[in-house]
């Protein structure tokens, strides 16, 4: 099953606040508020031990047509 990403970012240009899911990995998803396009990078663990995936997401600002890209 996919697994969800939840994401709230600032769009670089004029500041709207953009919150949605992206997908990672292969079957199922329902996307929730804005659908982010992510590309995996990598992995990393976090200080409890847990595996975490590094990406890059894409999104465009439906207030002003910008194109962001974020690392994660
Ligand atoms: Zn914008």
């Amino acid at each position: 099953m996919a697994e969800k990403i939840r994401l709230k970012v600032k769009c670089h240009a004029c500041g709207n606040q953009m919150e949605g899911t992206a997908k990672y990995g292969k079957g199922h998803y329902v996307s929730e508020g804005l659908d982010f396009e992510f590309t995996a990078t990598g992995r990393i663990i976090d200080s409890t031990g847990k595996a975490r995936i590094r990406g890059e997401v894409v999104i465009r600002c439906p207030h002003c047509d910008t194109r962001n890209k974020y690392e994660i």
